[in-house]
């Protein structure tokens, strides 16, 4: 799968490798990026905190780690993101999303692509990623010169001493390398007990979640391309079929008792929409989105996206601890000075700052606005991106549409969380979300999670348990 969500929203991280002596080997070197990019994707994402599905990741690895043989342990994290994603980085670090656990039906789904990924780390494509891709174009050097990585090279690397941009060292993988994983990773996942179907039935299910719920989700992804996932299951079963693999008739569903109560969606913790509202439920503070714009909200930084795609609006929360006059002065020196304007203004009585930028780059007009939350050091960054200049009304109505709560003023908000639900009577999809009285919106996150194509699919019982997304409230 594809190693970083890589839509148009995504901030450019620098991570620097710390690296410090030239005597590192190349493996040392994977680790210390597989580290540094850690950090990244934990800062990004977050991880989920949940014992039991983190265990049930490490059994299915340990499992596919029986039947290799592996100079280093590998690392599996779990990551607090509703997009379906599953990823390995250098050094032997694999991710999954509760995202992907959400949709995925089986353990053998998991198995599945969790042989794909280890097959990234197993053939160390992010070392040949590197010697190709990204070294060569940090070092000036054509990829075909370099062939393989010495560690000269990485001496040389080392000492310049560079921040990398993390979307390049976590850069995707060539189709030859996902091929080689889906191959190699069937077949591994088969020698461990799982069904190597059920790679495309886990591509099957996410090609349905992209198409159905967001088209422009992951649209750099291989995934998004449905000729290319078709193409990618004609061929895993054509190799599986020349290897003599039968499909098993009906899943094992084992993993699902342990993903009960499982948060889906966006964890309500980051914030939570309410028609055009926005509501930070832990710093308290809530602020209006122009109707239609959509948002994206990704652990603490949300996006709202203009139906033409020509405006945005981003937020953060910078935990720095440092004056919003230390930001300021640090940002100052950043920017170039002939094209940005600083303005300093109260908000409820605290000062706040607006960094106008005129980008001669993209025509587009910058407004970052640096808010204190009144009673906290925290400071919110809402940058609004424009293709015409804000003027001063326009820069008031804003902040007009920003409030702070009190404890008080928040109500109840919802989450949806995976409910598990054993079945023994052939029922239609409809049917049982009636029963169970779930909504109709999540009625059709249902039968798609579940592989139904309409809410009048008869869902298959046997010893299987279904997979509900169902309301609960959250009392905050
Ligand atoms: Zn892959």
């Amino acid at each position: 799968m594809k190693p970083l969500n890589s839509n148009f929203y995504s901030f450019i991280f620098c991570v620097c490798t710390f690296l410090t002596s030239n005597l590192l080997t190349a493996q040392t070197t994977e680790q210390h990026i597989g580290e540094s990019t850690y950090q990244m994707v934990k800062k990004r994402y977050g991880i989920y905190t949940n014992d039991s599905i983190l265990s049930l990741i490490k059994k299915v690895g340990k499992k596919l780690e029986n039947n290799l043989v592996l100079k280093d342990s590998i690392k599996y994290f779990l990551l607090d993101t509703h997009e379906p994603n599953a990823f390995a980085t250098a050094g032997g670090y694999v991710y999954v999303t509760r995202g992907l656990l959400a949709i995925l039906g089986t353990e053998d789904e998991l198995g599945c692509i969790m042989a794909h990924e280890i097959t990234h780390v197993t053939k160390h494509h992010s070392r040949k990623t590197l010697e190709v891709k990204i070294i060569p174009a940090i070092l000036d050097i054509p990829g075909n010169i370099i062939g393989e990585l010495t560690d000269p090279l990485y001496g040389k690397l080392i000492n310049l001493n560079i921040d990398y941009p993390a979307e390049t060292i976590a850069a995707g993988f060539s189709r030859k390398h996902e091929r080689e994983a889906d191959i190699v990773g069937v077949d591994l996942a088969a020698k461990s007990g799982f069904d190597p179907f059920a790679l495309a039935s886990a591509l099957n299910r996410l090609t349905n979640y992209i198409l159905y719920f967001d088209s422009t989700f992951m649209e750099k992804d291989i995934f998004n391309d449905h000729p290319i996932t078709e193409k990618r299951i004609s061929y895993l079963k054509h190799h599986l079929v020349k290897r003599g693999y039968l499909p098993t008739p009906f899943t094992k569903g084992t993993t699902l008792p342990t993903l009960n109560g499982l948060i889906y969606g966006i964890n309500p913790i980051y914030g939570v929409v309410n028609k055009n509202q926005y509501v930070h439920p832990k710093h308290l503070f809530s602020f209006l989105i122009p109707e239609s714009w959509r948002p994206s909200i990704v652990q603490g930084d949300v996006t709202y996206e203009s139906m033409d795609k020509r405006q945005y609006i981003f937020q953060s929360i910078d935990t720095s601890k440092k004056s919003i006059d230390l930001l300021i002065e640090q940002m100052s020196k950043k920017l170039n000075s002939t094209n940005f304007t600083l303005v300093k203004d109260t908000f409820h009585s605290s000062p706040f700052y607006v960094i106008k930028i005129n980008s001669a780059i993209n025509g587009l007009f910058y407004n970052i606005f640096y808010l204190p939350i009144p009673g906290k050091k925290d400071i919110i960054r809402l940058t609004y991106v424009y293709s015409v200049e804000l003027t001063p009304f326009k820069t008031n109505e804003i902040l007009q549409k920003l409030t702070f709560l009190q404890e008080k003023d928040l109500k109840k908000y919802y989450y949806h969380s995976v409910k598990i639900q054993p079945i023994t009577i052939a029922k239609s999809v409809g049917e049982l979300s009636d029963e169970l009285k779930i909504a109709d919106k999540n009625k059709e996150i249902f039968y798609l999670i579940n592989g139904c194509t309409s809410i009048n699919d008869v869902l298959t019982p046997k010893e299987g348990f279904m997979k509900f997304i169902s309301n609960s409230s959250l009392g905050i």
